[in-house]
């Protein structure tokens, strides 16, 4: 869904709507609700969790010394062939990489994962965060894999429901925030 300008009516009074994309709904099946009654449920979902810390995930790169190898080989270009000590100075080069390439090859080189609490809580975040950061938080946040495949936080719309005029939201936020996202938002 996207955000529109539509029409002003009682049950909509700013006209401000989410509607359904064109390539995911067909037409006749998109809907219209009200961008303030979605962004407060949602707001309501995050307020549930408002005293939870806020956890974030930072990953550590895997331990790969892959620019350090290619640094070595441009440095060996640069040697002087008609240098006395050239042919050691390539030597030496060629030991120090054959070493950096079995460091790999024995070194666990996966890259480390860690889910720490950042010291403030999703409420003190949330109510940090203006619309647009709002945005990316959510975007940034992993899913809580109660179904298979939901990797993201998801906040699904029903149709309205003709007798309460309501539109039924299942949210789910999911369980942590992708640090890099996250960071880049405050
Ligand atoms: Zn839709």
């Amino acid at each position: 869904m996207y955000r529109i300008k539509g029409r002003s009516v009682p049950s909509c009074p700013d006209g401000l709507y989410y509607y359904c994309s064109a390539e995911i709904c067909s037409k006749g099946n998109r809907m219209l609700v009200p961008l303030a009654y979605l962004d407060a449920a949602v707001n309501d979902a995050v307020m549930v969790m408002a005293d939870q810390p806020h956890l974030v995930i930072t990953v550590t790169p895997g331990n790969d010394h892959s620019e350090e190898i290619a640094q070595i080989k441009k440095d060996v270009t640069e040697l002087d062939v008609e240098s006395d000590t050239y042919d050691s100075d390539l030597a030496r080069f060629r030991v120090e990489i054959a070493r950096l390439r079995e460091l790999d090859r024995t070194e666990a080189k996966a890259a480390k994962t860690e889910v720490n609490p950042d010291g403030r809580t999703i409420g003190e975040v949330w109510e940090s965060l203006g619309t647009a950061a709002r945005r990316q938080w959510l975007l940034a946040r992993n899913g809580s894999g109660w179904l298979p495949g939901q990797d993201k936080v998801r906040v699904k719309v029903g149709p309205r429901d003709p007798e309460l005029g309501i539109w039924p939201i299942d949210i789910d936020l999911g369980e942590f925030t992708d640090s890099i996202l996250s960071l880049a938002t405050t």
